[in-house]
């Protein structure tokens, strides 16, 4: 099955935006048989959700792309919320916090998470904006 980017009127503010093909599969795939209506901002605005949407730890919480894999550290068996890179450590979450905040958790937490977001590619943060960039984006 194959979907073109179509170009559709928005019924709220006329605006034209694309209705992608990833979109229409997913139309598609839940059977819907419409076009939407209105154009992304006019619906989030409609339905209230828009701002929800992929922001704070909850999202990360509902990761629904656990892997199951094995703790480099302990060999345990755990799950992640993202898709382990070839040859990067991946650790349980035990040993992940046991190295990531060894004395004061607080401000190690901070500089780590300062250099996640900075894009440090470091081997030291690799696991850690591994992390990130699943909680950012969790549909992934
Ligand atoms: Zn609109
Ligand atoms: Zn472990």
């Amino acid at each position: 099955m194959e979907f073109l980017d179509r170009l559709l009127t928005c019924a709220d503010c006329g605006g034209e935006f694309i209705f992608t093909a990833g979109e229409q599969l997913f139309f598609f795939d839940k059977q819907f048989k419409n076009d939407p209506k209105r154009c992304k901002p006019c619906k989030s605005k409609r339905s209230g959700t828009g701002l929800k949407a992929g922001t704070g730890p909850a999202a990360a919480g509902l990761s629904r792309t656990e892997t199951r894999t094995e703790c480099s550290a302990c060999g345990i068996e755990t799950t992640v919320p993202f898709k382990p890179t070839q040859g990067r450590p991946v650790l349980c979450r035990q040993c992940f916090q046991s190295k990531r905040a060894p004395t004061t958790g607080a401000l190690v937490t901070g500089a780590t998470t300062a250099e996640m977001v900075a894009g440090a590619g470091g081997e030291r943060t690799a696991v850690g904006a591994e992390l990130l960039v699943a909680a950012q984006a969790p549909q992934a």
